[in-house]
């Protein structure tokens, strides 16, 4: 199997597993992966169970793609995200349930644990509204996305990126898990707000720490 080919695959198989980790319904999600002078991105509405590794599409960094396929809707966060993040290699996008609550109720997710750490800062932003789809919400993901690996997208879902797809796909798992913490605290009493002191020190400590990769 080419390099290509099983980049491919990875989408795929990271698409499927995208439910039983709590981060989709339906086709709700999508992914890309930085591919030479573009990137590798899901196709727009296809049932994860029948994608195959053709299906994925490839754009270039301007945003072109070959005729006769249709990437996601949100390939301009993809294709902005990459463009202006070289540190990052990898694009989830996805609804998750508590996560998107916070961004329904469009708040900022302070630092209820010290997990908060693994999106790179002390907060994990919300970003203003815009319509799914356009350049206006791409500009501001962007923006929520300053000095942080992840954020919330007002009335919408969250992004998670990685310099590889795992780790984008561990933070994805990780912000939605602290969401669910952080909606029961709220629930049971009144959280306690970590330092950015501490946090800090956190971030320090997660250059080491975190989900661990053969190399
Ligand atoms: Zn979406």
């Amino acid at each position: 199997m080419s390099e290509e080919e099983s980049l491919r695959w990875s989408i795929v198989e990271a698409c499927r597993n995208m439910r039983g980790l709590g981060l989709n319904q339906g086709t709700a999600g999508n992914i890309s992966l930085r591919w030479q002078d573009g990137l590798l991105i899901t196709p727009s509405g296809m049932a994860y169970e029948e994608m195959q590794a053709e299906d994925i599409v490839f754009m270039t960094s301007e945003g072109r793609f070959a005729p006769g396929q249709l990437p996601s809707s949100e390939w301009r966060i993809h294709c902005d995200i990459l463009s202006a993040r070289p540190d990052v290699q990898a694009v989830v996008h996805a609804h998750p349930l508590y996560s998107t609550a916070f961004a329904i109720c469009r708040e900022t997710i302070p630092a209820v644990h010290y997990m908060i750490a693994a999106a790179g800062g002390p907060t994990i932003r919300c970003s203003d509204y815009a319509t799914f789809g356009t350049q206006e919400l791409s500009e501001m993901a962007l923006v929520a996305l300053q000095d942080r690996n992840c954020c919330l997208l007002a009335n919408h879902g969250i992004i998670a990126t990685g310099p590889s797809l795992s780790k984008a796909m561990w933070l994805a798992v990780e912000v939605e898990t602290l969401c669910h913490q952080y909606a029961i605290a709220r629930q049971i009493g009144t959280p306690r707000i970590l330092s950015d002191t501490e946090i800090a020190v956190n971030v320090e400590k997660f250059r080491t720490y975190g989900l661990r990769e053969r190399s």
